[in-house]
């Protein structure tokens, strides 16, 4: 029997403070991952409901530039004890949608974006928005209207981290949440609503890339657009900004690389990798993907990542315990098997796992899953080592000198994460100097939320969380003045 309900059906789109009605009839099917069976629905809205949106949010944009960011910072922060008041709600949603375990739904997930607007609301209280240089006073303004278009797999966090940051800063915003998981973005403008938020700040239009996504980046009241999903989707947003000089900030695609060096405690760096590439089941742009290993210990690498990865409970991702749930939909499925199909066919050596789906004792028949997966000796050339999968497969790819392990972690297109282990950090640190990638973490040090989250290559462009997240946000006007300051 089906545990599956329907949480939510969204029928219209957040305008001006209001649920309004769409322009469009449709409405776009939202699927449990663990089941394949319909759980909400949310609109297929047009570009008239986009325009719609984008003008509430014009119009709102003097009144929330002209409030004092102390003011500003009232709101977030009621949002964020919003978030926080129905935080099981949205974490129990999110792993429906996405498939992530309970942990991580209940954890960064959730957590997330209360400390974005927690932090963005610090952040434009305390910020020097004017500064003197020589004759000159440096001032920093908001950009106007902000369009923000997310990727699914954390589906709250892309929206509030570029919500929060651009409100903050004084920007107005018109979201787009990705159509394959919009359920807590519904949740979010209930919360907003019952912030007092004035009308028009914030705004949420539902719908797909091509009708709306297109739709609020052609708009030429968007200042800027903030985007975060493939890097195929972020070169042709960036084109349509590019034709009307609009600012882009671009979070995209991973391939990242852990390096472990001869020094390191390979058991730990081993374990550390496979756990990190199974979060959210692969879901992430930053996972740590592809494993680069001294060959001579390529070996005991792949027996310690067996026994790592044979640790993991797969399973129902809403039942406490399970490690690896679901991938977010049949196509996501679908691709990820194709994937590891490929790896086979191209000669690498399965350690882990394979294309058919795990046995489940006939439990949650039509759930998307894929069995955590790990291949080895994989050369530089195969599919499964340049391109990124999105589900739980990791590689081992071997190196004979320092140079190579260099060479290898930098013969990407991406530029996104890695991490480097070895006995020490300030060894570690050498080595990550002369890695192409936006954020490298040294042995196990732990995520920092205020630090800058962006990639290098074609992993993005800009920066994500903290000052340099809120600065994002901001433009730079210089005033000469006629003496000096
Ligand atoms: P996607 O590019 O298919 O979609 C992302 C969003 O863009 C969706 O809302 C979609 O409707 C919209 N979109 C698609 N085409 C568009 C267009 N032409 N114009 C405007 N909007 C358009 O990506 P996805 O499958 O939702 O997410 C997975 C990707 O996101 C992965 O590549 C992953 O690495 C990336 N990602 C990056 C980060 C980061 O911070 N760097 C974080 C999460 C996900």
């Amino acid at each position: 029997m089906s545990t599956t309900t329907i949480e939510r059906t969204i029928t219209k789109n957040f305008i001006d403070g209001h649920w309004t009605s769409t322009a469009g009839a449709a409405l776009i099917d939202v699927f449990d991952s663990n089941t394949g069976q319909v759980m909400g629905q949310a609109p297929a809205s047009t570009s008239a409901d986009a325009d719609r949106a984008v003008a509430a949010a014009r119009k709102a944009q003097p009144g929330w530039r002209a409030m004092d960011p102390k003011e500003r910072g009232t709101y977030l922060r009621a949002i964020a004890a919003g978030l926080r008041d129905r935080q099981e709600e949205l974490a129990q949603s999110i792993s429906r949608e996405v498939g992530c375990n309970l942990a991580l739904s209940r954890g960064p997930q959730t957590g997330t974006p209360i400390h974005s607007f927690t932090t963005a609301a610090d952040i434009a209280e305390s910020y020097e928005y004017r500064s003197k240089l020589g004759n000159s006073w440096i001032v920093r303004e908001p950009l106007g209207v902000v369009g923000a278009i997310t990727a699914w797999n954390f589906p709250l966090h892309l929206v509030t981290v570029k919500a929060a940051f651009a409100m903050a800063a004084g920007n107005t915003v018109v979201v787009k949440p990705s159509e394959v998981a919009p359920l807590t973005a519904a949740i979010l403008c209930e919360i907003v609503a019952a912030s007092g938020l004035p009308n028009g700040v914030f705004n949420v239009v539902f719908g797909t890339g091509a009708d709306v996504g297109e739709a609020i980046v052609r708009n030429p009241d968007i200042n800027m657009v903030s985007f975060t999903g493939s890097t195929r989707a972020g070169m042709r947003i960036g084109e349509v900004a590019a034709s009307q000089v609009k600012k882009v900030a671009l979070e995209l695609g991973g391939k990242s690389p852990l390096v472990i060096l001869d020094s390191a405690d390979l058991e730990a760096a081993v374990t550390f990798g496979v756990a990190d590439c199974f979060t959210n089941n692969g879901q992430r742009c930053d996972a740590l993907t592809r494993m680069v290993v001294p060959r001579g210990k390529l070996a005991q690498a792949e027996e310690f990542a067996a026994k790592a990865a044979s640790g993991y409970s797969v399973g129902n991702s809403t039942e406490d315990g399970t490690e690896v749930g679901p991938l977010v939909s049949a196509v996501q499925q679908q691709r990820v098997t194709g994937y590891i199909k490929q790896g086979v066919s191209e000669g690498a050596r399965l350690v882990v796992g394979g294309p058919d789906a795990p046995a489940l004792d006939g439990k949650l028949e039509g759930g998307y899953f894929v069995q955590p997966t790990i291949f080895s000796d994989v050369k530089p050339d195969m599919t499964i080592a340049k391109e990124e999968i999105f589900g739980p497969v990791l590689v081992l790819q071997p190196y004979e000198s320092v140079e190579e392990a260099v060479f290898l972690a930098n013969n990407t297109d991406y530029g996104l994460h890695a991490s480097v282990w070895a006995k020490d950090d300030a060894e570690a640190i050498d080595m990550a100097n002369r890695i192409d990638a936006g954020m490298v973490t040294i042995n196990n040090g732990a995520f920092n939320p205020v630090a800058p989250f962006g990639g290098y290559k074609h992993s993005g462009l800009g920066r994500e969380f903290g000052n340099f997240g809120f600065e994002e946000f901001l433009e730079v006007k210089t005033m000469q003045t006629s003496k000096k300051l």
